[in-house]
Parts: C-alpha cells; sequence; structure tokens
C-alpha cells in the first residue's frame, strides 16, 4: 500500500466529495431516526497542509483554498455552509492549515444518537485516525479490509444511513471489486445511501462501472434510484495528475441533484485549472 491521501487532502476531488457527503448527511439530520455511516476507506482523519506532502503537491491550493475565497451565490452559501463550517472548525484562525477528511466530515454531522465505523487498513493513517477520534464514543475505527467489511457491516442496526466507499485505486482490478463489492453490500441492504468514489481517467472502466451499479440498483425488489456526477478541473492528460474525478450515489435523498444543480455551476470557476472545470450530472443507464 503505497497511496497515502496526505498529497491529495483537500483537492477538488476531495471538496465535491465532502460536499456531496455532508448535504446527504444534513438530509438524515432531518429525521429523528438514527443513522450509521460506514466509511469503508476512511485515511487519516485530518491532514496538515503544511505537511511535506501537502507542500509537495499543492493540490489543496486548487481545491479547498479556492473555494473559501470563491463568491458565491446565497443560496450555495447556504447548501455548503454544513461542509464549510467543518473545514473553519478545524480552521479557527481562518488561516487554512487544516483539513478534515470524510471521518471528520461526517463525525461534524452525526447527532449524539449516530454512529460512524471507520475502516483503514494502513497502520499509520489509522493510528492518526485513533488519535483524532480518541475518546469518541459514536465513531469506531477498524483495522478491517474494507472490501471485507463493507458486506460484513450492512445493514446497520439502524437501517438508515450511508456507506461511503472511496478506494485508492492502487491496483488495476480496483473498479471490478468496487463493482463486486457493491453488489454484494447491496444486495443485503437494498435502502442503504451508497456513495462510491472514482478517478474519471478511463470512459470504458468508468461507464462500465456506472452501468454496473445502475443496473444492480433497478434489479432490487424495489427498484434504487442513482445519480452520476463527474466534474472535471482540466482535461485529464495521460500520467499528469488526475483532474477529473466520478461520484455514483445510489438512494441519494430526492432533494440531492437539484441541490447539486445549483452548486456545481458556481464551482467550475473557482476549481478549474486553467480555465474552467466542466460537470456532468446525469442518471446513468443499466445497460449501454
Ligand atoms: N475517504 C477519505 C476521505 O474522503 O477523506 C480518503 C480515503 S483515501 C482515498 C483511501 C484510504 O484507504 C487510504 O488511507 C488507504 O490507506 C486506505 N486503504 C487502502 N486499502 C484499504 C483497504 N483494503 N481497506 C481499508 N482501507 C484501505
Amino acid at each position: 500500500m503505497n497511496y497515502r491521501h496526505a498529497f491529495h487532502a483537500g483537492n477538488f476531488a476531495d471538496v465535491i466529495k465532502h460536499i456531496v457527503l455532508a448535504r446527504i448527511l444534513t438530509y438524515l439530520q432531518d429525521k429523528p431516526a438514527a443513522f450509521r455511516v460506514i466509511d469503508t476507506h476512511a485515511g487519516a482523519g485530518l491532514y496538515d497542509l503544511d505537511s511535506d506532502e501537502a507542500r509537495r503537491s499543492g493540490e489543496w491550493l486548487t481545491g479547498i483554498a479556492r473555494l473559501m475565497q470563491a463568491r458565491l451565490s446565497n443560496e450555495t452559501v447556504a447548501l455548503t455552509k454544513p461542509y464549510m463550517d467543518i473545514v473553519r472548525a478545524f480552521n479557527p484562525k481562518g488561516e487554512l492549515k487544516a483539513y478534515p477528511g470524510s471521518p471528520l466530515i461526517a463525525r461534524g454531522l452525526m447527532r449524539p444518537q449516530d454512529r460512524l465505523v471507520a475502516c483503514e487498513l494502513e497502520p499509520k493513517a489509522r493510528k492518526a485516525l485513533i488519535g483524532v477520534l480518541r475518546r469518541d464514543e459514536q465513531a469506531r475505527v477498524v483495522d478491517l479490509d474494507g472490501w471485507m467489511a463493507l458486506p460484513a457491516f450492512v445493514p446497520p442496526k439502524e437501517r438508515r444511513g450511508l456507506v461511503l466507499i472511496d478506494p485508492p485505486f492502487e491496483t488495476k482490478d480496483e473498479f471490478e471489486r468496487l463493482g463486486e463489492a457493491f453488489s454484494t453490500a447491496y444486495a443485503k441492504w437494498p435502502t442503504g445511501i451508497y456513495v462510491i468514489w472514482y478517478p474519471a481517467k478511463s470512459r470504458r472502466a468508468t461507464d462500465a462501472l456506472a452501468q454496473l451499479v445502475a443496473r444492480t440498483a433497478a434489479a432490487a425488489k424495489t427498484p434504487g434510484k442513482c445519480l452520476r456526477l463527474e466534474f472535471s478541473a482540466a482535461p485529464q492528460m495521460d500520467g499528469a495528475p488526475l483532474t477529473s474525478a466520478g461520484l455514483l450515489i445510489v438512494n441519494p435523498p430526492y432533494t440531492l441533484q437539484g441541490e447539486l444543480k445549483t452548486i456545481l455551476p458556481e464551482l467550475e470557476m473557482p476549481l478549474g485549472q486553467g480555465g474552467a472545470a466542466r460537470f456532468r450530472l446525469e442518471v446513468p443507464k443499466p445497460y449501454p
């Protein structure tokens, strides 16, 4: 395992993923019933933007740093507030020094009745995550392979909640693995909300994943809905750092698509690299 999220924390892809995560959790807060967040590939939790990795990549400078400076409409300010408030809480002096990863974004939007389970396999990242969630009785960090944990942890006893599947895509078979793991988990818990992140480098691989996920959701007894969002900060060049990433959201809150239609156009300027960015938001087809 060579992947270190510290190089990428707070980049354009994290910003989009975490805004979506925060919108879904804000929706789940509307009902008093408890929810659970299952983060299968959780990362270290909190990232120092002054670290060697963050300085070397500088990715956060074209991500969260740009968003903090952006002029947004009142509506988008309100929709992104739950996410931005958490980022600001980790940067109390105003200057960006730290970036909270998915377990801390989730934790920031949980009520006393809600629970988080976070899987992290890389020992240093896991130790760091245990450190930031120390003495937190609502959060559990587990030393488990996220691919094994995913089918084992669903359905959660709350029967309400969200699974974030955010692997590092270090190995070639990760798209297939993701498709299989999602299908197994979905068969056990078809009413859960699933957020699946992917790098959008190969159109063939991403289309195949989107179709598989849409097909799996459509084949359920009560067919599930699916949304596909792709965001390109710049055209993706071979061998260059990632500039395009996607999310598949299964069983999204009915409010999410409309919210994203408001938010995403306003992120095209601030998150664009060398020009405006582009986004796609669609309901994926189960077949080509
Ligand atoms: N979800 C995090 C966020 O949004 O802040 C970022 C996660 S990062 C993309 C992927 C993480 O998965 C890395 O920290 C890596 O060490 C961890 N990882 C890699 N393989 C894993 C596995 N099989 N099970 C659990 N964690 C794994």
